[in-house]
């Protein structure tokens, strides 16, 4: 019989709550949880570690295929700025793009990442993600804010999703993801809004508050982002009381994960926590502070009840791909957030976010979230 994996730390995070110094995680070979003891009745072997074990990260927002264009976009310029720049500026993959998306997968891995919810436009990430190392969702993004076009763009997003349905390993999955208020029009959230068990599903949210002018006025930064692509959008019609309420009956037959949530305000978080389905709120902090400078209310959040989860967005809005680092952010300007409450939003919320908490995200008996230790120098992987 293989000996058993026993970890013992300063403390231990069991997804919910820190349990303190005097216990021990026991993990069969495969890194399998099989129960967590007390020291004294947990017999020999302790591997005894320097910090704090927690199961692995859940990143619930990432484009891992924009990887190779970490440092190319300038900092603070506004959403529809960022988005014109990553949009002319992202081209084709090159022959360096295979080794970006691999360095970038291992820095996640390296950082304690065990899942991740990605944005994908196309397929080259694919072959990274069979080689099966961190578990993938991948959310196929359907985008086309010309209603016209909204059955060409629906059908060029199904043909990238069958290709993944068909290629990636059965243990990941995935579904299509409408991108964001300002580039999917009705009729396309309509299309999406048709699928079944397309679980679940994500949107960027309310990460500009020119996507809230938009709704409301049919004004402001976007009008000339649309220009700039020369596209008509005469079909609009706002008067809503902001984009996440004028879309969210498009978003009701699944489970939700909202991004970004920068310009979130009250009414936002109580019309969304009162669908039938759960709704996780993904906070990006170091993509929000990369782009428009500025953070969601997270006291706001916390209040109203909101479930939250933690994302990197990519690295063309990033520096790093951390969950750690996104604490870090989070911590330096709310440092009365208890560390337990914020590794759970980067554990177990995550995986509940991606329908993954059966193996991920917790240390109940069976799962195999992966194992980190988190110490004065940052964070480690161990299992
Ligand atoms: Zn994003």
């Amino acid at each position: 019989m293989t000996q058993p994996i026993k970890l013992s730390g300063k403390d231990l995070f069991n997804g919910r709550q820190l349990l303190g110094p005097d216990k021990v995680l026991i993990l069969d070979k495969s890194g399998r949880v099989a129960d967590i003891v007390d020291k004294n009745e947990a017999g020999g072997d302790i591997q005894e570690l320097d910090g704090i074990l927690s199961p692995g990260f859940v990143n619930t927002h990432c484009h891992l295929e924009l990887s190779h264009m970490k440092g190319m976009i300038p900092e603070k310029t506004g959403l529809p700025a960022f988005l014109t720049a990553v949009m002319t500026r992202r081209g084709a993959p090159s022959p360096d793009t295979d080794a970006q998306l691999a360095a970038a997968e291992t820095a996640m891995w390296e950082q304690g990442i065990s899942a991740v919810g990605d944005i994908c436009n196309g397929t080259a990430t694919l072959p990274q993600k069979q080689q099966g190392r961190l578990y993938y969702h991948s959310f196929i993004e359907c985008m086309g804010f010309i209603d016209a076009a909204a059955g060409q763009r629906f059908e060029q997003s199904l043909a990238v999703y069958r290709q993944f349905q068909e290629t990636i390993s059965p243990q990941h999955r995935c579904s299509l993801a409408p991108h964001a208020p300002y580039s999917v029009s009705a009729t396309l959230f309509g299309l999406l809004a048709g699928l079944e068990n397309n679980t679940p599903l994500t949107i960027h949210n309310q990460e500009s508050e020119a996507e809230n002018i938009l709704y409301r006025q049919k004004t402001g930064p976007f009008l000339e982002f649309y220009e700039h692509f020369g596209m008509d959008i005469s079909g609009f019609s706002a008067g809503h009381a902001s984009s996440l309420q004028a879309c969210l009956p498009y978003l009701s037959g699944s489970p939700l994960l909202l991004v970004h949530n920068t310009f979130s305000a009250e009414a936002d978080m109580l019309a969304a926590q009162e669908r039938a389905l759960p709704v996780y709120w993904c906070l990006c902090p170091l993509a929000n502070l990369y782009i428009e400078d500025r953070l969601p209310d997270i006291d706001l959040l916390r209040r109203t009840g909101c479930t939250v989860a933690l994302g990197t967005d990519s690295l063309a809005s990033n520096h790093q791909l951390s969950i750690w680092a996104e604490i870090q952010a989070i911590r330096e300007r709310y440092p009365e957030i208890p560390l337990a409450e914020l590794l759970q939003w980067a554990t177990f919320n995550g995986a509940q976010a991606l329908g993954i908490g059966d193996r991920y995200g917790s240390f109940e008996q069976g799962m195999q979230p992966g194992v980190v230790v988190i110490g004065e120098a940052g964070v480690t992987r161990v299992v």
